[in-house]
């Protein structure tokens, strides 16, 4: 991710296929043809070939296999509302402010963005999952339900309860540092949890846990995370919880 860059080195692809103005399988010959005649490397277009012929054929698959149930499942029993920022893009938050500006005048964000900033923080946050449906739904040039649903509802927020996904995609600050160049001219500091200049992602990721800690134990991805959750001091998870919740009422 970086600011600036709306597309970086992604096909732009998604709503022509979904459309149905270009057949997948056209997409896949075009790029094992790049291969064959030495324009890519093979690295490249295998895992371009695998997004379309597996991710998307899987979220088919799993549509039609869970729907309506799906709509219904809410698995983390989150309830806040989406924040107002998700329509407008004012947030101080930059890596936010970059992914809902760039949605807004484009229509279009890319997967790491779409996973990691604006489903990531909805996810910590707790908005309820419908909710966060209808605006994927509502915002992307590509959304039709059948590819849109399994990626919102299953994959980033974990409403199916792991039917989907192993694991919650939930993250800290310190993720998209490492992903972006965002946090560099953010006025957050991405490794901290508490104080003002605390990070919005690293104070919800840690309520996020601890809410959720009962839910997620059993799961044996979880662990590592638990395990942290549990290094942290009792005075050092009551600072984060009132950091989180001050964060939760009214997001900056
Ligand atoms: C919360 C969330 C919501 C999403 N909503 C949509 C949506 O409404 N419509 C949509 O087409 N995709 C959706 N995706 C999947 C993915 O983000 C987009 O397909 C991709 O960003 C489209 O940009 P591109 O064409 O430049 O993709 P590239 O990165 O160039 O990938 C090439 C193609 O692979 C396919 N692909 C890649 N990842 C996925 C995936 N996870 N699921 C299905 N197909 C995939 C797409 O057809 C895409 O055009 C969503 C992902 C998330 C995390
Ligand atoms: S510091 Fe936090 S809010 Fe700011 S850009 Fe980085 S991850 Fe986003």
């Amino acid at each position: 991710m970086w600011d600036g860059e709306p597309f970086l080195f992604h096909s732009r692809l998604s709503a022509a296929l979904n459309l149905k103005l270009l057949h997948p399988m056209e997409v896949v010959r075009a790029a094992e043809e790049a291969y064959r005649s030495g324009h890519a490397p093979l690295p490249a277009v295998e895992g371009f070939i695998r997004q379309i012929l597996g991710w998307r054929e899987y979220v088919r698959g799993l549509y039609h296999l869970w729907m309506p149930d799906w709509l219904s499942w809410n698995a983390l029993n989150a309830h806040r509302p989406l924040p107002e920022f998700y329509w407008t893009g004012e947030t101080e938050m930059r890596c936010l402010k970059a992914t809902v500006g760039q949605t807004l005048r484009h229509g279009y964000a890319h997967h790491i963005q779409r996973l990691m900033v604006t489903g990531l923080f909805a996810l910590l946050l707790g908005v309820r999952p419908i909710e966060v449906h209808r605006w994927f739904l509502a915002i992307y040039v590509d959304a039709v339900e059948w590819v849109e649903l399994p990626n919102t509802l299953g994959m980033s927020q974990f409403a199916d309860g792991g039917r989907m996904a192993t694991k919650p995609y939930a993250a800290t600050g310190r993720y998209i540092q490492r992903m972006s160049n965002h946090c560099a001219s953010c006025r957050f500091r991405p490794e901290r949890a508490t104080g003002e200049d605390a990070c919005p992602f690293t104070a919800l990721y840690w309520h996020f846990l601890e809410r959720n800690e009962a839910r997620l134990a059993g799961n044996p991805r979880m662990r590592p995370a638990l395990t942290n959750l549990r290094r942290l001091s009792p005075d050092d998870r009551a600072a984060i919880r009132r950091k989180a919740e001050r964060i939760a009422q009214g997001p900056p």
